[in-house]
């Protein structure tokens, strides 16, 4: 689980424009057209701006709860109609406009898959999928909230994910990566006294290790079935990085750098090139970033 960026403005703007003409109309024109209204769609007209661009979620999930008033429920679905914003041919402003304005580079969930932006018949298209962190089912004015669109793979948005509630009680159920992330309450382990272990097992295992208290990060690793699929499945690249730095030791660099005539300066190259791609993958937000963070630390292998 990765944490998302703040949005910037330019895609704020993008929407705000696009749910004054597609949304707030067809709103007004609904409520004018009813004998009485359900006082929550009351308060979605007259909170619009901020349920479909604002943070705060939470604080409109509060105030207008599930709806369970089937008619309200209908009104609300055809006003927050998430198929006009996911149109193949996208206009101006849409669901693969997003994601590639977004530059989230994997999925947010697992962090193992690539996201892809390409252009097809000149519009952009995207190889995510769009979650809906709060299912729209309950949720229906969340259907467009920007901070309700998840970038994620689709195993892990339609295999996985699916119908779950992420918000039970007034109370997040699961991380909600526009807020937080894993970070340092949960980390991968491989559990061995010292790095080199590696060497002398065919087969090892990777755990995720958290606080017992941090229900959320449990309900995570559940939802979306983390400890399954990091289990064995990218051993290969774990051992390959592990050897990478069990033969390329200080001492050896040290060893290097007299045979080169006490010549720092390829010497320091050489261990660069050895890190960059590590770093790189760690700062981008790279598939296995926090994979690859979690097990360097782990070892006390220092990239800087
Ligand atoms: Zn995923």
């Amino acid at each position: 689980m990765i944490k998302l960026p703040e949005i910037n403005k330019e895609i704020v703007k993008a929407h705000k424009e696009w749910i004054k003409d597609n949304v707030r109309c067809s709103l007004q024109e609904k409520i004018k057209n009813e004998k009485s209204i359900d006082k929550k769609i009351i308060y979605v007209c007259k909170n619009l701006t901020d349920i479909c661009i604002g943070n705060d979620l939470e604080t409109h999930i509060k105030k207008i709860g599930v709806i369970e008033n089937k008619k309200s429920s209908k009104i609300l679905e055809e006003i927050f109609d998430y198929s006009n914003f996911s149109r193949e041919i996208p206009p101006k402003w849409g669901r693969h406009k997003f994601l590639t304005e977004l530059k989230v580079r994997t999925c947010t969930y697992c962090n193992r898959q690539y996201i892809t932006s390409y252009d097809e018949d000149d519009s952009k298209k995207t190889t995510a999928d769009l979650d809906h962190f709060f299912a729209k089912s309950k949720y229906p004015y969340l259907a467009l909230s920007l901070y309700n669109f998840i970038p994620s793979c689709a195993i892990c948005n339609r295999t996985f994910k699916g119908a779950q509630s992420t918000y039970e009680k007034n109370k997040l159920k699961v991380i909600y990566p526009y807020k937080e992330s894993f970070g340092e309450k949960c980390s991968f382990t491989l559990k061995f006294e010292t790095f080199k272990e590696f060497e002398t097992f065919e087969e090892f295992e990777v755990k995720l290790k958290y606080k017992k208290q941090e229900e959320r990060v449990k309900k995570t690793i559940e939802m979306f079935k983390l400890d399954q699929v990091y289990k064995t499945t990218h051993n290969d690249y774990i051992r390959d990085m592990l050897e990478t730095f069990s033969i390329y030791t200080d001492d050896y660099i040290e060893e290097m750098s007299k045979t080169l005539g006490g010549n720092n300066n390829i010497v320091l190259e050489f261990q660069e090139a050895i890190k960059s791609s590590y770093k790189f993958k760690i700062k981008s937000n790279e598939p296995l970033g926090k994979l690859t963070n979690d097990i360097l630390l782990e070892y006390g292998i220092d990239l800087n």
